[in-house]
């Protein structure tokens, strides 16, 4: 099996420190804001990569992290004058419910960052009595002259780095590329006493402190999203590796695409940012997943209602193709069909090659195509069809997407409300009003169809 290393940019042979056992960190959320199909994107993606490896048969610990102390939670809180913790609980919880609706379980621990104060303490103790950070003003901040391989990761050299905008935090710092370790205590902002004054962690030592209380200080492998590369990973390697001595900090950076709309990176200035409770709204959970998991997971996503159109056709040839299996009864007993098995061997290497989704799900439909032609020629024999079967279970298990149509569609509230309304207006004649529902129906992906029984409702 190999893996993408960012870090080396190439592919390496997945070997990881100890057997059987894997170590893999993830960069979480920041939790001030409702989560958008961007990190919707980055956490489907790793929730793979899990599965994918403990199929495989490694006993992996993924962990992710949790930023519940931050600049933009403090900004939150202070503009609807509540706390961060309240802050961070919501949005966390309203990640919680939409990774639940997708069935992303894969994770062992969600790691809050000021759940692991002392860490961080100990960790900034460590790179100041070697040397590498230093106190300024009641900050501390890790003096990035003094680690010769920063850069390494993102490959840039700090004496061509241009300098950033000087901001007020700058005036403590000696380079302008010194990132704070601790941040000083302000008005109206949350603190923790710590040897260097009260205060609070800045962002990259929140993952370090973690991964050394969990993992120690080296593991295997640790994702987010490509965003993440420069400056966060870069000063990551920076900690650990200053902190420890020893090298490599982790064996594989993997880093998530991003998803772009319309051809645009998704930003807020732009004001083009998708939530992730509107995706659901208006595509089933299986689908989703199906969609953005065909895509390489290092390739960009362009986000559009053709691309789960598309997804959807592809998924509906498997329902149709499930339903077909069921229904056959095979004649032959024994004979096995070679390209059915090298369909299915050429998916799993494709999964080996660098978790290659699109391979992996071309083959998948390789299998179908081939399987359907024999079932046309009343040659599928058993076997055949205990492979498929096993096959597409592990398929169900990697990508938790099924390979049978569910019966039962739930309805939301709101929804079942719109049409309770479209009936009225029917009743009434108001032929107007139902027209506007059932565009209003529409444009939330329900298709809604009237017949002598009534109206029927299905999700497009
Ligand atoms: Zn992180």
């Amino acid at each position: 099996m190999h893996i993408y290393d960012t870090l080396t940019k190439k592919k390496k042979v997945f070997r990881p420190r100890n057997k059987k056992r894997v170590e893999m960190f993830v960069c979480g959320i920041t939790p001030y804001d409702s989560p958008h199909i961007g990190n919707l994107r980055s956490f489907l993606n790793y929730d793979m990569i899990a599965n994918y490896l403990r199929k495989k048969g490694y006993k992996l610990t993924y962990i992710q992290n949790i930023t519940d102390i931050d600049d933009k939670i403090i900004k939150k809180a202070q503009e609807e004058n509540t706390t961060c913790k309240k802050i961070s609980e919501k949005y966390f919880s309203e990640l919680k419910q939409i990774l639940k609706k997708l069935n992303i379980n894969s994770v062992d621990k969600y790691a809050k960052a000021t759940d692991y104060i002392d860490q961080i303490i100990k960790q900034i103790e460590v790179l100041i009595k070697k040397g590498y950070a230093y106190q300024s003003g009641g900050d501390v901040f890790f003096d990035v002259t003094k680690f010769k391989e920063y850069g390494k990761l993102s490959g840039q050299k700090l004496s061509k780095l241009k300098k950033a905008k000087r901001t007020e935090e700058d005036k403590n710092k000696k380079h302008p590329y010194d990132f704070a370790l601790w941040k000083a205590k302000k008005i109206r902002e949350p603190f923790w006493n710590s040897p260097f004054g009260p205060g609070r962690p800045g962002w990259h030592i929140e993952d370090t402190a973690i991964t050394q209380h969990f993992f120690g200080p080296q593991y295997d492998i640790h994702g987010g999203g490509i965003d993440l590369i420069f400056p966060h990973h870069e000063c990551e390697i920076a900690q650990q590796e200053a902190a420890s001595g020893k090298k490599p900090f982790v064996r594989y950076w993997v880093h998530s695409g991003f998803v772009n709309i319309k051809g645009e990176k998704m930003s807020k200035s732009l004001g083009n940012i998708i939530p992730a409770s509107l995706v659901l709204e208006k595509y089933s959970p299986e689908l989703i997943r199906f969609t953005l998991l065909s895509v390489h997971y290092r390739s960009p996503v362009d986000y559009s209602d053709k691309i789960f159109k598309t997804a959807k056709n592809a998924l509906e040839k498997i329902y149709e193709f499930s339903e077909r299996l069921e229904k056959y009864k095979p004649k032959d007993e024994k004979k096995e069909c070679k390209v059915i098995k090298n369909q299915i061997k050429s998916f799993f290497l494709s999964m080996d090659d660098d978790f290659n989704t699109p391979k992996a799900f071309a083959a998948f439909f390789n299998v179908i195509k081939k399987a359907n032609l024999k079932i046309d020629k009343n040659t599928l024999s058993k076997k055949d069809i205990k492979n498929i079967k096993k096959f597409f279970s592990d398929f169900e298990d990697i990508f938790k997407i099924k390979t049978k149509k569910t019966k039962t569609q739930k309805i939301p509230d709101d929804i079942k409300q719109l049409l309770k309304a479209r009936q009225k207006a029917r009743e009434e004649k108001n032929w107007n009003e139902s027209d506007k529902i059932r565009d209003a129906l529409l444009k939330r992906g329900w298709q809604v169809q009237d017949t002598k029984d009534g109206q029927i409702i299905k999700k497009i």
